[in-house]
């Protein structure tokens, strides 16, 4: 049964990635952004006007699923990263990010109160959460990046713009 926060997808031991070798695409980003050819929302994803906030295009989540592959090869840790054990470090890593939260009472968007260790601190963890994500996606041969379409599609039929406008009403609770 679907959940607000299947619709929500704001949406990331530690997990790790490095990147690739050269003419990969986190450095082809990150010699675009020290061009100032690209709009970085700054080190830890912070932004001074939230609203406008957006993700940088590199590295995509198959960029994501192969460099997490390479670290876990290059370790030999697949033997211990089957779907199972995946999806525990990960909820481990979603722990890691509540704890950030966890006594702070209503955080505001954009998170104006929080110093910048802070905020990186939850960027390291929410990168753990998707990093695990992809992977788990990965060993369970689901293509992640296809699969939001159809579930993102699937939504958009269960919540019609025009019926649910501003209601925070489960499907359930709606009258055809
Ligand atoms: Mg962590």
């Amino acid at each position: 049964m679907a959940t607000r926060s299947e619709e929500m997808l704001h949406m990331n031991g530690d997990a790790c990635v490095k990147p690739r070798e050269n003419g990969d695409a986190v450095n082809k980003h990150n010699e675009a952004a020290a061009r100032g050819d690209v709009n970085l929302p700054g080190q830890n994803g912070h932004s001074e006007l939230p609203e406008n906030f957006t993700f940088s295009s590199e590295p995509s989540l198959e960029d994501i699923r192969r460099m997490q592959a390479q670290f876990t090869e290059e370790r030999d840790w697949n033997q211990f990263h089957q779907p199972r054990n995946l999806l525990l470090a990960m909820v481990g890593e979603v722990g890691e990010v509540a704890e950030l939260f966890q006594w702070r009472g209503e955080v505001a968007e954009g998170l104006p109160d929080w110093t910048e260790s802070e905020r990186e601190h939850l960027a390291q963890e929410l990168s753990d959460v998707l990093i695990y994500l992809v992977e788990l996606a990965e060993k369970c041969h689901v293509d992640l990046p296809q699969a939001v379409l159809r579930k993102m599609a699937l939504n958009r039929l269960k919540y019609p713009a025009s019926k649910v406008h501003g209601s925070a009403k489960k499907y359930t609770e709606y009258q055809d």
